[in-house]
């Protein structure tokens, strides 16, 4: 099965000419592997100029944040319309970043929904902050899933990839076990189909949090997702190309 990497190269790099670069390594990666499909999310200010230099089909763009309206009154925002026009077809919904600096559940709401209608697929990111043993945490992500996709009709699930991010694993030292994602997935999907019906059986499940060329395969093979997103790793090219490397199986 075809695996899935969205590449989320968050503020970095520090210019242009370093982007170029890392896209690419990035693209040789994509254009050697048969079993991945990668999305790249660079910085919003560098994503027009490397969409539009690139002829191929390996690869697609994506937006790490937009705001849900057209167009307005919102100094420093990017609207999903510009992203689109900047030929990202994807847009990453709530990272546990942008929750951290005030992203609310209602936002990722208004977010899918705008992301949808410029038929963009959203990357809805979700995961708990710290995790008890009552399994609070399963609450805590059911919520998040019922309020942003509270407004999708069962017909467009299919249409968004849900990325669980657990976040005491990102930036950590290892990801959560592939066992343990395996039960998160299972609760996930459950969670949609009690919402949406079985049409949920179809939305597409990543996982992200210190993923490298080391523990991808695994998690993927074992935690029972479509891919991973990938923070880290994919602003290294030497660990990206293992990384992708490593899922050609
Ligand atoms: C992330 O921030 O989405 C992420 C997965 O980061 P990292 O891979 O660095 O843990």
């Amino acid at each position: 099965m075809k695996s899935i990497v969205v590449a989320n190269w968050k503020m970095n790099p520090g210019s242009m000419k370093e982007a170029k670069k890392l896209f690419e390594a990035t693209k040789k990666a994509a254009d050697v592997s048969r079993n991945v499909t990668i999305i790249v999310a660079p910085p919003a200010i560098f994503l027009r100029e490397l969409s539009g230099a690139y002829k191929g089909k390996k690869l697609s763009f994506a937006i790490q944040n937009a705001h849900f309206e057209r167009d307005g009154t919102h100094t420093g925002e990017n609207s999903l319309a510009q992203a689109a026009d900047a030929k990202a077809q994807y847009v990453i919904v709530g990272h546990a970043e942008r929750r951290a600096a005030g992203e609310t559940n209602e936002d990722t709401e208004k977010k899918v929904v705008a992301a949808l209608a410029q038929k963009m697929t959203p990357i809805l990111c979700v995961g708990e902050t710290t995790r008890s043993h009552d399994g609070e945490h399963f609450d805590y992500v059911r919520e998040q899933l019922a309020v942003a996709l509270s407004q999708v009709p069962p017909a467009k699930l299919s249409k968004i990839l849900i990325a669980y991010e657990p976040v005491w694993a990102i930036g950590a030292v290892a990801p959560m076990t592939p066992r343990d994602m395996h039960e998160m997935t299972i609760f996930i999907r459950k969670a949609i189909v009690d919402q949406h019906g079985q049409a949920g059986m179809n939305i597409r499940i990543l996982y992200g949090g210190s993923i490298d060329e080391t523990n991808a395969l695994n998690m993927v093979r074992d935690g029972d997702v479509h891919g991973l997103l990938v923070g880290r790793a994919s602003t290294d090219a030497k660990k990206f190309a293992s990384l992708v490397q490593s899922l050609n199986v």
